[in-house]
């Protein structure tokens, strides 16, 4: 493959752009390819290579980069007619009543323009609405780049990750292990009547997909609704992919006092939103007191889009689709793993999948590993359901002996090389789309069995 439009484009981008992207993930070694167009389930970079895609822009593009007619129809003529105007308009009150009437516990919606911006006005909420400030987050969970949850550490004290933030803003943060029920009976213990909100991922999908074990989500609910705390979900990547249009919690049959969305939500657009019961959620401003604004919130175009494909998933075999798929790859991975690299794990759920270059628990060598009990689906939230429940991860440390040069050196390079763009980093998730066809599995299986 010729990458030297791609290689000169990068070079250009250094000198205007801090690291040559807008996205700190987006800096692959030795250079990303940049993209030129989307078709399909395909991406043409700028120097006319196709790469199978599985990044999908990091979650939103449910249908690959050709959406359907009705949401491209929907996309043009917003853009064309506006595009916005700093008024209300009634595409933003169809949306979030698409919302309401799916997710079974939003009764009101507030639109924002990104993930981060979903859950810093979500622990603003939580903070308002309690009069409380700390915040429990889980170990190896992502909230995006915000200052509440950018933080190092435990129970027992934490530090900010990132320069830039006091350490007394994560004074206010206690991350848990996620799925150590002891852990945040511990934190609520001790903290019970300081503590605003826990805010976790349903399912900790940067952290290589790790699934709650039964009963983890019941537990936070009853701890939390003890304590006059809320339960935050963050379904910024789940929303809308896991469980359908249910979301997450209506999968795992949890109800959260408060969700936020983004990606998917807005139809490939920028987007983020914070739902959840309406008493709670009035309290932003302007029906209540804790300030919440945005210039482009519940932009027409994105709010179309984001309507147009939900309305779309609600009327075809869209999440069947999708998820048939992935459960095909996944299947077939734990297959080529079970016969090349037998102390690999293969985690996902629904249309998201990857493999994880570590394995819980005790060395697997020797172990006759079959395909049907060690890939980390679902059915590994109980022990009576799955041989292999103690090598599936159950915390964010539990990968965190994963092979990360292996992945990002070798293996990710060498699956772009046969045309197959995974996500870089070996922790990230990656989608299976509505464009996506069973011709692209058997091609993506080749070249996983080829690679490992
Ligand atoms: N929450 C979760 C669970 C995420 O995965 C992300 C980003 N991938 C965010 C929040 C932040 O979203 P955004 O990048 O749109 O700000």
């Amino acid at each position: 493959m010729n990458h030297d439009e791609s290689r000169a484009l990068y070079d250009r981008a250094l000198s205007v752009i801090p690291g040559g992207v807008n996205s700190s993930v987006r800096a692959t070694r030795p250079y990303p390819f940049f993209v030129e167009r989307g078709d399909g389930a395909h991406v043409v970079d700028a120097d006319g290579n196709r790469y199978l895609d599985y990044v999908m822009g990091y979650g939103p593009l449910l249908y690959g980069h050709d959406p359907p007619e009705p949401v491209r129809a929907a996309i043009q003529s917003y853009a064309s007619e506006g595009p916005m105007y700093g008024a209300p308009t009634e595409i933003e009150v169809e949306l979030a009543e698409f919302v309401a009437r799916h997710v079974p516990s939003v009764e009101m919606t507030r639109f924002v323009n990104s993930g981060t911006e979903a859950t810093v006005s979500a622990v603003r909420l939580a903070r308002g609405h309690t009069g409380r400030d700390k915040i429990v987050v889980m170990q190896g969970g992502y909230h995006g780049a915000q200052e509440s949850t950018l933080v190092e550490g435990g129970p027992d004290g934490t530090m900010p990750s990132s320069p830039g933030i006091p350490p007394s803003f994560a004074e206010h943060t206690i991350p848990v292990p996620f799925n150590d029920v002891a852990a945040i009976e511990d934190v609520f213990e001790a903290h019970g009547d300081e503590i605003a909100a826990v805010l976790t991922e349903p399912i900790l999908g940067n952290t290589g997909i790790v699934h709650p074990v039964d009963g983890y989500h019941e537990r936070l609910r009853e701890l939390t609704e003890a304590h006059g705390a809320l339960l935050i979900f963050d379904e910024v990547i789940t929303g809308f992919r896991v469980g359908g249009l249910q979301c997450a919690q209506g999968k795992f049959g949890v109800t959260p006092d408060v969700t936020t969305f983004g990606k998917i939500v807005g139809g490939g657009f920028p987007v983020g939103a914070i739902g959840g019961r309406a008493e709670i959620i009035e309290e932003f401003t302007p029906s209540g007191e804790v300030f919440q604004s945005g210039t482009f919130s519940g932009h027409p175009v994105t709010m179309a889009a984001g309507y147009e494909y939900l309305n779309y998933a609600a009327e075809n075999d869209v999440y069947d689709h999708v998820n048939r798929l992935a459960e095909r790859l996944r299947r077939g991975i734990t297959d080529i793993l079970a016969d090349r690299a037998p102390s690999y794990t293969v985690v996902g759920t629904d249309s998201m999948f990857k493999t994880v270059f570590t394995r819980r628990g005790a060395p697997v060598d020797g172990e006759a590993l079959d395909s049907e009990s060690a890939v980390c689906e679902a059915g590994c939230r109980q022990r009576e359901s799955c041989a292999k429940y103690d090598h599936c991860p159950k915390t964010g440390a539990d990968v965190g002996d994963a092979e990360v040069e292996r992945w990002e050196r070798i293996f990710w390079q060498e699956m772009k090389q046969r045309g197959i763009f995974l996500t870089a980093n070996q922790f990230e998730s990656q989608f299976v789309s509505y464009a996506h066809t069973d011709e692209d599995v058997e091609e993506t299986l080749e070249a996983y069995k080829d690679v490992l």
